[in-house]
């Protein structure tokens, strides 16, 4: 019956079995893999108790949400205890920068003006209180952070009394940079600041051992790595003490009170063992794809740059197209053309406000910046057919 259930759902809607749309935006959501609605359907149907009821139907919810614990704990190097699920990478940023704040003292906050705006506008929020403020480190000009800027500043501020908290993101959601986040712990460890990483772009496309890396939170969400959306992790390691997010029922080890997103939990471990199970392999698959696109990118057309090196996110394809009277309207085009990219984050590209990362880096008026991002769905005729369109369109 479930079988039949998630056959039907995926005949009828899978984007990526029978659409003739090409969906090139996958930084910015994933399609739900039909193995991790599998595991999901269960949840929705037969076993729908409240995993704090003491009896049978409560129990099953219950083991579920713990062993969903216990597995992603597992892949992330760490004891269950440190992981909380969460509403999705928003929350879990809000979290533990309110936490910082709130419970470890932190009174200045160092973070990069090229984050997502979940950490943008929530240290904005605390850096217009007037207990806290905020220093952006200097980036390169390919938008790395500058490690002895990141140094220099935690020296400053700690030696004038200060305690900070350090927030960058492990990978940039538009043009894939990735940050040397073990060095940055080591920095944090030096000055003893609280870090902060927003795991979200890089966790459950990469091996990622919390154990060997010095940092007090990191943010994760399912929907980027073809788990269900509304739903993420916060690591909180083990020794902190914070308060808890939301007051309540006492879920979440009194920390995140609310009845648990029990599918939505089973979703995303089972999403996450399935990214790491074949990671080899399709980040091989992935990576190539994104290495096929580019070279077809240079080869046909002319001025085309890029914002990331080979060492950036496999994933992210980020293309600086020349400015001219066609490109400026290139993203419409595209879509109007069943190829789906985007500008910026999926926030602003609905908005169109234009992308703040490619702002911070200077690029903005230069040139006309399209993120293509790719996963285990696509295939190399898709890019063959971008490549034919783009030709046409530029
Ligand atoms: N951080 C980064 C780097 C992201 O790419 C996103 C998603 O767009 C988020 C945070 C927000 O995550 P969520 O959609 O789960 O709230």
């Amino acid at each position: 019956m479930l079988q039949t259930i998630s056959d039907k759902v995926f005949k009828k809607s899978s984007l990526h079995m029978n659409d003739n749309r090409i969906y090139f935006d996958n930084a910015a959501t994933t399609a739900l893999s039909p193995e991790v609605l599998e595991a999901m359907l269960p949840y929705m149907t037969e076993h729908f108790g409240n995993p704090s009821s003491i009896y049978s139907y409560g129990r099953e919810t219950r083991l579920a949400v713990e062993n969903a614990r216990k597995s992603v704990a597992k892949i992330l190097g760490v004891k269950p205890g440190s992981i909380f699920f969460t509403s999705g990478g928003t929350e879990s940023n809000n979290t533990a920068i309110a936490a910082s704040i709130r419970d470890l003292g932190c009174d200045h906050i160092i973070t990069s003006l090229i984050e997502h705006h979940a950490v943008l506008h929530t240290v904005e929020h605390y850096g217009n209180s007037a207990n806290v403020e905020v220093s952006y480190v200097a980036l390169k000009e390919d938008g790395h952070v500058d490690l002895a800027d990141l140094e220099s500043q935690l020296a400053e501020q700690t030696g004038k009394g200060h305690k900070c908290l350090v927030s960058l993101m492990h990978a940039n959601n538009e043009i894939g940079i990735l940050l040397p986040i073990k060095k940055v712990g080591e920095l944090c460890q030096k000055y003893k600041a609280v870090f902060h990483s927003d795991c979200v772009q890089t966790v459950g496309h990469y091996p990622i051992n919390l154990s060997e890396i010095y940092v007090h939170f990191i943010s994760a969400s399912s929907h980027k790595f073809h788990g269900p959306k509304g739903v993420g992790i916060l690591y909180v390691n083990e020794d902190i003490n914070i308060k808890p997010f939301i007051f309540g029922g006492g879920q979440e080890r009194n920390m995140r009170a609310g009845t648990e997103n029990v599918y939505g939990i089973v979703g995303f471990a089972k999403a996450l063992e399935i990214a790491m199970k074949d990671y080899e392999k399709e980040s091989n698959y992935i990576r190539e794809l994104k290495l096929y696109m580019a070279d077809q990118l240079k080869q046909s057309i002319p001025g085309v740059s890029f914002n990331c090196g080979a060492d950036a996110l496999y994933t992210v394809l980020s293309v600086c197209f020349p400015k001219t009277d066609r490109s400026d309207f290139l993203l419409m085009n595209l879509d109007i053309n069943n190829i789906c990219a985007s500008g910026g984050s999926a926030c602003s590209s609905g908005a169109d406000a234009g992308s703040h990362v490619m702002k911070a880096l200077k690029k903005d008026n230069q040139y006309v910046t399209v993120r293509f991002s790719f996963s285990k769905y696509n295939k190399k005729e898709e890019v063959d057919c971008v490549i034919q369109k783009l030709k046409e369109l530029i």
